[in-house]
This record gives C-alpha cells, sequence and structure tokens, in this order.
C-alpha cells in the first residue's frame, strides 16, 4: 500500500505515477492508489461521525468512601456506521478523487482521524476510547458530487454578491443538517463570526 501526498491543481509528473522497486532497483508503475486524508477533530464531532452509539448496560452499586450504598448507571457504546453523518467528509474526498482520477484512478479512499481532546474524561463518556481512528470512506457516484460542489460554489458566490441578505432567500442559510443542529456554528465553523446566524447563535 503506498500513501502519496499530490497538491490538487498542480500537473503531476509520470514521475508520480512511478515506484523504485526494492528488489531491482527499476522503476515499477504503481497500480494501487489510496486516497488518505489525515484530520483533528474534537471527541463530539468524532462520535458523530462514526456513528457512536450509547446504551443503558443497568446499574451498578457501590459503597463510596463513607461507607453510603451507591448506585450509578453503566453505559455501553457501539459504532454504528450506518447512523454516522458522513455526509460532508464523504464528499470532501470524493470531491479530491474526482480531481486526481483526471489522471489516474483511486483505489479506495480513508480518513485518519486524531481526537483532539483524546485522553480527557469527557471523551471515553462520549464513546471515544482512541486516540485515532482509521476508516474508510465510500465511493459517491461521480456526477453527485460534482453537481453537489456547482451547487454549493453558486451558494457561495451569491453569499459573496450579496452578503446579509442571503439570509432572507431559500435555502441562503446552511441547512440544520449542514450546520448540525447550529453545534457547527457554536463551537466549529471558521467563519462564525462573518455570518448573521453564527452570531446570532453565539449572543444567544
Ligand atoms: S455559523 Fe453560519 S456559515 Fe457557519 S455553519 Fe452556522 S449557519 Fe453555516
Amino acid at each position: 500500500m503506498l500513501n502519496c501526498i499530490i497538491r490538487l491543481g498542480k500537473e503531476i509528473s509520470m514521475d508520480a505515477l512511478l515506484k523504485t522497486c526494492p528488489k531491482c532497483g527499476g522503476q515499477m508503475k504503481i497500480k494501487s492508489w489510496v486516497l488518505s486524508d489525515l484530520k483533528t477533530w474534537g471527541s463530539w464531532k468524532v462520535a458523530r461521525v462514526l456513528g457512536i452509539q450509547k446504551f443503558d448496560n443497568g446499574t451498578e452499586v457501590y459503597t463510596d468512601k463513607a461507607g453510603r450504598k451507591r448506585s450509578k448507571t453503566i453505559y455501553r457504546f457501539e459504532e454504528h456506521p450506518e447512523l454516522g453523518d458522513w455526509f460532508d467528509v464523504g464528499m470532501q474526498l470524493n470531491r479530491y478523487r474526482v480531481l486526481i482520477e483526471e489522471y489516474f484512478p483511486i483505489d479506495r479512499m480513508q480518513i485518519q482521524i486524531t481526537v483532539r481532546d483524546g485522553g480527557l474524561q469527557v471523551v471515553t463518556s462520549r464513546g471515544i476510547t482512541e486516540l485515532i481512528y482509521v476508516r474508510e470512506i465510500n465511493k459517491i457516484n461521480d456526477e453527485e458530487v460534482k453537481e453537489f460542489f456547482i451547487e454549493k460554489q453558486a451558494r457561495f458566490d451569491e453569499a459573496l454578491d450579496i452578503g446579509e441578505e442571503v439570509l432572507q432567500i431559500p435555502g441562503g442559510l446552511c441547512t440544520l443538517h449542514e450546520r448540525w443542529d447550529d453545534n457547527k456554528c457554536k463551537r466549529y465553523c471558521e467563519v462564525k463570526q462573518f455570518c448573521p446566524h453564527g452570531r446570532l447563535i453565539k449572543e444567544g
């Protein structure tokens, strides 16, 4: 398996499609390409994307330092990828794939997620037990990917043209799904200070 960093938008020379044979030192054509993207996300987002689900696993009785009997609920966590929010990262990697495949085919895609707050207690309470996760990304139909980004670009251009009035037009604001029920506006959106809705949420 070979991971390679390619600067999108720059011409790829044929040298990039060759590798040196470890035995004979000759040049070999690379047959299998994996598109890998490195992410650093907070545990809340990691749990959301991976589809981590929390289940009540009964009650545990224990004795506290003063000798009193206490009980606490025990939770277990399961990863359910079918419930995860893969849309944004899936579209992003597939966008890269479509661009790269103008030069050569990509066999599969994956992300490596580093948990930014890994190791803190709050992280385990969200069911995140690893510091790093590597997960496959599914292929999305090329036309669907292209249409999505054409529409996104059009919305972005429109927002730049008409400024805050963009919120008055249907679809002008990020959808509820895109803004993660406003959690993205609160904590993760990098342009929230320029967005009326982001400012509203911050003040709220
Ligand atoms: S702050 Fe604005 S731009 Fe950012 S996610 Fe929320 S609605 Fe979208």
